[in-house]
This record gives C-alpha cells, structure tokens and sequence, in this order.
C-alpha cells in the first residue's frame, strides 16, 4: 500500500484522532537541542519533547545503546527477564530510596501502578475501609481513567462515565485544610514535587515536611508523581533529595527513557510484597530496548557534574529571561527549579502564554506552556551555553513582535 496523500500537516486532519492540535511544521530531524523541520527551518529546543529529551535529540550514547541492543533482542514477555531490566533496576535502586520496581511503558501506567500498590497495601494492611486518596488541584498524573480522575482538573475526567471512586482534591500549599481533612480512612497522598502542568508551582517546605508528618500519623502511604521532575530535571536525580522528605512510592518516567518510551514505579521492599505474582502487569514494561536507553539516560545524568551543570543552566536561563524582561515588562516572576522553568505573565499579559509559544516558532525556537499564564521551559540538562544563548536571543525577537 501507498501513501497517496502528501505526508504533511494536512494529512493529520484526515487520519488521526483529534485529540491534538500540532503546529504546522512537521520536524524530521533532531541534533543535540536542536530540530529541522521538512522545510530544512532550524528550531533551538528549549522544550525537549516536554520534559523528556533530557539529554537533546539523538544524543550518542542513546543512539549506541539502541543499535546495540537492537541487534541482540527486542523483546521478551514477563515469563523471562532480561539483563538491560535487571541492570536499569539495579541502577535506580542506588540513586533512590527504593529497594524495587516495577516497569510501564509511561508516566501514566507508573502512576496506575503506585496507585494500584496503595490501594492494595491498604486494603491488605488495615481492611478496605482505608481507601481515600488525597491529591491537589491543578495536580497531573496521566491520563488513564484512574490516573486523569486523581488529577486535580475534573475537565480532564469528565465525561467519560462513572469515575473511580474516592478521590479527594485539596488546595496545593494548604496545611490547614489538608490538616482538617486527612483521617485514618486515607490510604495515600498523591502528589507533584513541584506541579508542572499546573503552572510550575513549588511546594512550601513546610507544606511537604506536614504531608510526610501527617502520612505518618494516620498510616498513609507518600506518592510522589515524579514523571516531570524526575531524572536530574531539577538538579537532584529525584526532585525529593532536595526537599528533604522522602516518600514511599514515586514514579518516574518522561526524561528516565531520553525520548525512548519506559517508566517506572519504585517503592520499599516492604509494600513491593503486597505486588504478588498476578496481581499487576505490562506487555510492553521491561522492554529490553527501553531499558537499554534509560540505562545510558541515567548512567550519564547520574553522574554529579550532569546535575551540577542543570543548576548552572538554570542560572543561564534565569539571568536571560530577567534580562528580557527588563526589556519588554511580561513577567510577574521567573519561578521553578532546575530545568524545570516556568516564566508566569503579569496581569498585562494574562492568557496569553500560547501566543509567546507561537511567536517563539516563528523566530525558531520551541517553548512550552503550563496553562494560560506561564511560559515554560524544559530545554535539554546538557543544553550548550552557546545554544541557550542563541535560543534566549529568538524569543527576544519573538517578544519584541509581540509587544509591538
Ligand atoms: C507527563 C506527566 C504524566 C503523564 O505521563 P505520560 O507518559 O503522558 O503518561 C504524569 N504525571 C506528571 C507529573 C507528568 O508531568
């Protein structure tokens, strides 16, 4: 069979769902953080996929990692495992807390996977009364059904039919009414270190040390949902080292495969027990191929001149975008942590981040948004100073049609 039709934006209208709504150009080729599009147009990447290419497009030791195991094996169902699971497994149980894990193919199944393990720790532990899980507004976790009903937009539940059950939504930030609320019935607190969809919002130090606080106190397990600030984005290997607080399950997942599809739940010995043979499982999770990529992914961001060089990269970014905003007054603030950056328009500018997205492609340069308000940016961890410069210098141009 024969493509008839031209491959070209165009043809998205005709054979795919519309779920999406991607821009015009159609990139086919990536080097470092930079992409060409099929007209040959060069863009400097400062989204990496969103959050995901941690390591810039095709980077070698990815590349070699693939072909490598590419040409010994591909696959295996779960009846037999594989070296490059048992090594990636290995590895991330060194740079955590966690003494197991569990492979999905996504943020989203790693999460299902961590609910699903507190779900039945609890129900084992204490009976089926403790069931509740918390989780906060504009909080993300994916979008299966379980996953997309924790998340604290019921935009993005609704409509579906019957949700699954006992899920409730606190503000982010709010001891007082997390206080008031949590009670022996609740089996888990489900939270982002640092919320990325919901507009790159920090946590409070004092928000997560009573989340663990309380955890403890009523017999409720810690998730954090670590799948966009996982993997060195904010400086530490998981954004939890740097917080002080350690939780009991997290997941991981976008930058943990550099652009190669995997994640994973990790966890104690301790609650893995309560995952007994049948109980939960992935076709595809433990892939011999992915588990190859993130091998090489962690091996590199792992290593402590990587995390090092993301706090240096965001100084970069922090000084050119106060610098740019001297220049065109858009910003109320610069906030976020790492790589993880969010530039939040001030009440002039309110609504408009998807017009900087699109100004900033014009001028060659890709950004991201986390909702209306904020600019965000989750360039590559090894993003060269030369291309951050010559990225920063695109969005001035991109800002200065727009405040024209
Ligand atoms: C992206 C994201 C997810 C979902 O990951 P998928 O791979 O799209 O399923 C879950 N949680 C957080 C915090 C994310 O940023």
């Amino acid at each position: 069979m024969t493509v008839e039709s031209k491959v070209e934006r165009g043809l998205f209208d005709e054979v795919m769902v519309p779920c999406y709504n991607p821009m015009e150009m159609v990139p086919v080729k990536g080097e470092g953080a930079r992409v060409w599009d099929q007209q040959g147009k060069e863009y400097i990447d400062f989204a990496g996929g969103i959050a995901v290419s941690c390591l810039g497009h095709c980077h070698p030791a990815m590349v070699n990692a693939l072909t490598e195991q590419g040409q010994k094996l591909w696959h295996l169902s779960n009846v037999m495992t594989n070296e490059p699971a048992l090594r990636l497994a290995k590895k991330l149980t060194q740079v955590s807390f966690a003494d197991k894990v569990f492979y999905a193919n996504s943020g989203a199944e790693a999460n299902e996977a961590a609910l699903k393990l507190a779900r039945r720790y609890a129900a084992d532990k204490f009976g089926p009364e403790k069931s509740e899980i918390i989780a906060f507004k504009q909080g993300f976790h994916g979008r299966t059904f379980f996953t997309v009903t924790v998340g604290g937009q019921a935009a993005y539940s609704d409509g579906f039919g019957p949700k699954p059950g006992d899920v409730t939504h606190l503000p982010y930030n709010d001891i007082e009414t997390l206080r008031a609320h949590i009670s022996d019935r609740t089996c888990a607190i489900m939270m982002e270190p640092l919320q990325g969809e919901g507009g790159i919002i920090a946590p409070t130090d004092e928000f997560v040390q009573t989340v663990r606080e309380l955890c403890d106190k009523h017999n409720a397990l810690l998730i954090f949902d670590e799948v966009q600030t996982g993997n060195g984005r904010t400086g530490h290997f998981y954004a939890y080292q740097g917080l002080g607080v350690t939780p009991d399950i997290l997941s991981t997942a976008k930058s943990l495969g550099g652009g190669f599809p995997i994640g994973a739940m990790l966890t104690t010995a301790e609650l893995a027990e309560h995952l007994k043979i049948g109980t939960h499982g992935s076709t595809y999770g433990g892939n011999p191929l992915a588990c190859a990529v993130a091998e090489a992914v962690v091996d590199i961001v792992s290593d402590p001149e990587t995390l090092k060089g993301v706090a240096e990269r965001e100084t970069w970014f922090r000084e050119g975008l106060n610098k740019l905003n001297e220049k065109y007054q858009m910003f109320a603030e610069v906030r976020g942590k790492g790589l993880l950056l969010g530039a939040a328009l001030n009440d002039e500018w309110q609504g408009r981040a998807r017009d900087v997205l699109v100004a900033a492609g014009k001028e060659g340069l890709m950004v991201l948004v986390a909702g209306t308000n904020v600019v965000r940016f989750t360039p590559s961890l090894v993003i060269t100073k030369q291309e951050v410069e010559e990225g920063l210098s695109r969005l001035d141009k991109a800002l200065a049609t727009l405040s024209k």
